[in-house]
Parts: C-alpha cells; structure tokens; sequence
C-alpha cells in the first residue's frame, strides 16, 4: 500500500511507464498574459475550505495537499486566509506516540500519518497496533507548522528522530514507512529536512546518506532516484537540496572553489542548463516535454548552486504562463487543468523568477524564506 503511495516529491515518477500525452500546439496560448495573484490565492482558499471530490483518491496524503495549500498562501503573502492555531492543532493531532521510551527502538517510525485514513484506532485494550508514520507526511507536517508559525521546539521530536533511525538502510537510503516501501533519494531528502527543521541530526547518520547521494550522480551530471537511474529533475533536487541541508555544500557553490566540492558541479551545472527546452519550460528528463513543476526541481538547484543567472527567465516566465489557469492555479502542460500541486510548484517557480507580490523561497526547504526562518 505505503509503496503507492502519493508525496510531495513524486514528480511524476510514473511518467516513464507510460506514453505521455504531447501538448497540442493549438493549446500554447495563455488567457492570461500575467501572473494574476488574486485568482490563484482564490484557488488555494477554495483548496483551504473544501478540496474538490477530483483529490478523493490521494485522501492518503492529505497532509501533502495541506501543504501545497498552506505553503502557497503563504508564497502569495495571503496567509491571513488561514486560521493558524486551527491549522496546528490539525496537523499535531496526526502524529503517532509510542507507548514508551523503549518502543522506539521497536523499529516502528513515530512520525505523522498522512490523513485519519491510515490512523486506526486503538484496540479494545488501548493498544495501537497499526502505525504508518510516514516520511513525507512527517515532512508535510513540520513544514505546514512551520508555516503557521508553530515553534517545533515544543513538539515530541525526541520521537520522531530516534525511531526515524530504524527507516535508514545499510547503503544510507531510506524506507519512508517502517512495514516497507521503495527507498530513494526522495526519501533521504525528507530525513534530511526533518532534521533540519527540527535542529536536530540524530534521526540519520550523514555521512552514509552522503554516500548515498554521492552514488546517485549519473555519467551525465543529474542525479537518479538511486544508483544507476537515469537522471532525474526530482531526484537531482532531492540530491543537491540534501546536502545543502546536511552542510556539505555551501550556498552559490558555482563563486567558491567548485573543484574541491564533492559532487561533479560543472557537469551538474551542465545537464540542469539543457534542461530548459526550446518553448523555455524545463523538462525532468531529457527527450521529454516541458512541465510546470520543473521550473522548480531544476531552477531550485541552479539557485543552490548560484547557477539561475544563466538560465533564458523571459522565455520560462513565458512558458509558465501558457500554464495558468484562467480558474487559478498551473497546469503541468499548457492548454490542460490546473491542480494542486503544479499550482504550488508554478508558484515556487514565479518566486524564483522574483515575480512582484510574492514571497522570496528557501530553495532547499521548498517553502518562503520566511517560513524558513521562523519568522511568521
Ligand atoms: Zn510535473
């Protein structure tokens, strides 16, 4: 089940599974020939009261989707629309608890649930049996506290970081939930955040995760979910992002002394900039279209490595527009609906882009500066 399960790094994973859909030319027209900030903060108000039935099937995640709403609101400076202590009681009351001390060295994972679907009530004799703390949803949590200006320092994280150890694998990866799933760079990025969120590294060992990471850089210069993958627009920013976050790369690596930097950053820097296409999008993969939530996976790595002044941004800005939604919102191919979570990431991408009316990012984070920083 947990294996199927929908985050806020599955970037469209499945796309090389299947034949994708090539958007028609009649559709590279926008309605909308700006950034028009008042439809898109109504979108995300109608995501806050009621999510359409179209999300039914992703209610799993429900924290996620909380946090492409929350976080949005605030990219858009409109986090008024969201009543914060309500919001904080919410996202608290998904958080799982041993019974004791001793349990979380059960090999269980104390984190959040990702909606009241996966947190079964406990047996007639209180006992909770079923715990599926999830990675993602923990990252969702922490972050949407975080947004609501929560001091995490008065949160259980004692919890969350020791029994996070029993998801990190012997080659560094992680499993984001304790029964079993996939382990990947996505899930090594969302340790890696948590901890840095909660300041507080006990809940992974570095340095194997480094090597992890390390392991994942491909011939071309992108990352691959794990070793041996092709390059990947997701999984290059999960690398990249990671060890930002860790501290084994400083902030503008490309003005320091990139040779003695632990990942290969000219052939890095290489493939991120051939990853902006003809039509000024950004695509994952080589040989694939142009897709909104790129502008970000990418563009957020060429902000860590001081590479974005590089990149064509009249050209991205006008790519990012063929995907606004006349309703709100971003579509990942032009002339398509929009939902959540390229809305989010077409956010991100307009406040990368240092579009006016928008709140400056923390690339790494993937959340406002402010946010960031605690400062709500
Ligand atoms: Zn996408």
């Amino acid at each position: 089940m947990a294996a199927r399960e929908w985050n806020p790094l599955d970037y469209d994973v499945e796309e090389g599974e299947e034949e994708e859909e090539t958007p028609s030319p009649s559709a590279l027209s926008s309605p909308l020939p700006y950034f028009d900030r008042d439809r898109h903060v109504a979108f995300l108000e109608m995501m806050y009261n009621l999510m359409p039935y179209h999300y039914q099937s992703q209610e799993i995640n429900r924290l996620t989707l909380a946090f492409f709403t929350i976080s949005g609101l605030h990219l858009l400076q409109a986090l008024d629309r969201v009543d914060k202590e309500r919001v904080a009681d919410w996202v608290l009351s998904f958080q799982a608890h041993p019974r004791s001390k001793a349990e979380l060295n059960n090999g269980q994972f104390y984190g959040f649930h990702g909606s009241r679907t996966s947190q079964l009530p406990p047996d007639e004799n209180g006992v909770s049996a079923h715990n599926f703390g999830h990675l993602a949803s923990t990252y969702c949590a922490l972050a949407i506290l975080k947004n609501v200006g929560f001091n995490l320092s008065t949160i259980d994280k004692e919890s969350i970081l020791i029994s996070m150890r029993n998801l990190q694998q012997p080659d560094g990866s992680f499993m984001p939930v304790h029964i079993g799933a996939e382990t990947d760079l996505r899930f090594v990025y969302c340790a890696a955040a948590i901890c840095f969120m909660l300041e507080d590294w006990r809940g992974m060992d570095r340095e194997k995760a480094k090597e992890y990471i390390l392991n994942c850089q491909s011939y071309d210069g992108g990352f691959g979910l794990t070793p041996g993958l092709e390059s990947h627009g997701g999984g290059t920013y999960c690398a990249v992002a990671s060890l930002r976050l860790m501290g084994y790369i400083e902030d503008d690596l490309l003005s320091k002394n990139a040779s003695s930097s632990v990942v290969n950053v000219p052939l890095l820097l290489d493939w991120c900039m051939q990853r902006q296409a003809a039509d000024g999008g950004f695509q994952g993969r080589a040989n694939k279209p142009s897709d909104t939530c790129y502008a970000f996976w990418i563009g957020a790595v060429l902000r860590i490595l001081g590479g974005y002044k590089f990149i064509d941004k009249v050209a991205l800005h006008r790519f990012l527009l063929t995907c606004q939604s006349e309703f709100g919102g971003f579509s990942k191919y032009p002339g398509t609906l929009p939902d959540i979570y390229h809305s989010y990431y077409g956010y991100t991408a307009f406040s990368l882009l240092e579009e006016p009316g928008l709140n400056p990012l923390c690339a790494e984070l993937g959340m406002t500066d402010l946010a960031a920083l605690g400062i709500i």
